[in-house]
């Protein structure tokens, strides 16, 4: 790697070499979980650079190519899993100045990367009254490129599925890392060749997506006296096909009690809660399925509210909020992404919370999958023991739930065990020295990896 040779050329870019905010933005959410923060915390660029134009990208792209410095892009660095983080040094790419909406059209938009996602809701919503049909618990910090490239799904998922679900992404438009980078436009099959692929075989330059109606969502939080009575209340309302809704979370006692700070006075630690997002048109038809369920009380709504402190947006309760509030309170906590599907999920997940008890806390989030209503759990975890960590999620697993474990860096190792041969495909084409964000990918460094332990990269730097 020639560094130096590479900051020469870059030098008239918008490039910064301050050691503190390298640092700061060398990092991203993985201190979330005990066993990256252990193996991550030392991770650090050696320079910064914010293209202010796909043209910039490329340039920054050819001269890291032409030089062997690794490239890691970087949305807001909200992710949890390390993604965002430069395990080999080199080029941090920061897209910060790609923020601008190109297109605006009835169910559609066309945006750059590093548009911050409330944002560009704003602007949908000004010019059209529609929105995205989908964000993170994040939107209001992290960016449309960042969502595609390392997230997943969230606020939206009750109603449209996950974002690798067709539909959910219309185009995304590719820049390869080679001696003169290529451009790719992507649709259909295509979009899976970069769409959860951390960065690692091109960067998005350009980004469109199916839009939804906006409305002045309802956030309502229900009490319900028992926490199986509540995960059956959120699978049932969310199969109510006719109430339109946003989120549908279901927190176990004593969460809301415990980590809720202005719920404080509202619930009590034998509250479970389930939090939601309703249409305001749809906000009589959930009353009357509120009736339906005499245990279920409607403690707060958004659109009538009478606590003296404003909670703020329910969905910056559910989703990954949920465990932020949680460590801010009790920093041991930790947490694990769990899939609950198949006919007797509930019952699944009546299994595993016996068998834990209070070691997990469950935290539920609705998904439609197939047309299907499921949950995504979110569960907090007490931390002990790395060892215990793994046992937990290998019980899981032996209990019928699907793990994507987010104490692990790997794309493979956070995803299904196996590598994806349509990205690694891809990667080969565009990325042939291994320099988009090295030691994302195992298939691409180790392709006979067993998955008995967990991956080590070796090209990682040590600490200094
Ligand atoms: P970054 O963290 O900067 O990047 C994520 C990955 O994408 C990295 O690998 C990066 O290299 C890559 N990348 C970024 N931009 C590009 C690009 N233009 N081209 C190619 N690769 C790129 N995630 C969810 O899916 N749903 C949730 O509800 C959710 N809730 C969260 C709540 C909290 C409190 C926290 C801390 C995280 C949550 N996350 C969630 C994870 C994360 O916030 C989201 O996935 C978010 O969308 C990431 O955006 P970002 O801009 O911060 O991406």
């Amino acid at each position: 790697m020639n560094l130096a040779a590479a900051k020469a050329a870059l030098a008239h870019l918008d490039l910064d070499e301050n050691p503190a905010s390298v640092k700061s933005k060398s990092r991203d959410f993985f201190w979330y979980s005990p066993v990256l923060k252990a193996r991550l915390d030392h991770v650090v660029a050696d320079f910064v650079v914010s293209p202010r134009s796909e043209a910039e990208v490329i340039e920054v792209l050819r001269t890291c190519y032409a030089h062997d410095v690794p490239v890691t892009v970087r949305g807001a660095g909200t992710g949890n899993y390390g993604q965002a983080m430069p395990l080999a040094g080199g080029c941090v790419m920061h897209l910060k100045h790609l923020d601008k909406i190109r297109e605006i059209a009835p169910g559609r938009v066309v945006a750059e990367p590093g548009i911050v996602i409330r944002e560009l809701d704003a602007q949908t919503r000004a010019a059209s009254g529609q929105e995205l049909r989908m964000m993170p618990s994040t939107a209001a910090t992290a960016t449309l490129g960042g969502f595609i490239a390392g997230g997943s799904g969230g606020v939206g998922s009750v109603r449209w599925g996950a974002l690798r679900d067709l539909g959910n992404i219309i185009r995304l438009r590719v820049v390869t890392m080679e001696a003169e980078p290529q451009i790719h436009e992507f649709t259909g099959e295509e979009l899976h060749r970069v769409s959860h692929a951390y960065g690692t075989n091109g960067i998005i330059t350009e980004i469109e997506m199916p839009l939804a109606p906006a409305y002045d969502w309802v956030s309502g939080f229900v009490t319900l006296p028992d926490f199986e009575m509540a995960a059956a209340f959120g699978a049932a309302l969310a199969a109510e096909d006719g109430i339109l809704l946003k989120l549908v979370t279901v927190c176990e006692a004593p969460i809301a009690e415990a980590y809720f700070q202005r719920f404080k006075g509202h619930v009590t630690p034998e509250d479970t809660t389930a939090i939601v997002m309703v249409a305001p048109h749809a906000m009589p038809a959930f009353e009357t399925f509120l009736a339906r369920w005499p245990a279920a009380k409607l403690i707060f709504r958004s659109d009538a509210p009478d606590w003296a402190r404003d909670p703020g947006p329910a969905y910056e309760y559910g989703w990954n909020h949920t465990t932020l509030r949680a460590l801010k309170v009790e920093p041991r906590i930790t947490y694990l992404q769990v899939r609950y599907h198949g006919p007797d999920y509930l019952e699944t997940i009546a299994r595993v919370r016996a068998h834990f008890g209070s070691e997990l806390m469950q935290h539920l989030e609705v998904m439609r999958e197939n047309g299907q209503i499921i949950y995504a759990g979110l569960t907090l975890v007490r931390f002990t023991t790395e060892e215990r960590l793994e046992d937990i999620v290998r019980i899981h697993e032996d209990m019928g739930a699907m793990i994507f474990n987010p104490h692990r860096y790997t794309l493979e190792e956070g995803g299904r065990q196996s590598a994806d041969a349509r990205q690694l495909a891809f990667k080969r084409e565009a990325d042939p020295k291994g320099l988009l964000n090295p030691g994302k990918m195992i298939a691409w460094d180790v392709p006979d990896w067993s998955y008995e332990t967990i991956y080590a990269y070796a090209g990682m730097r040590a600490a200094q």
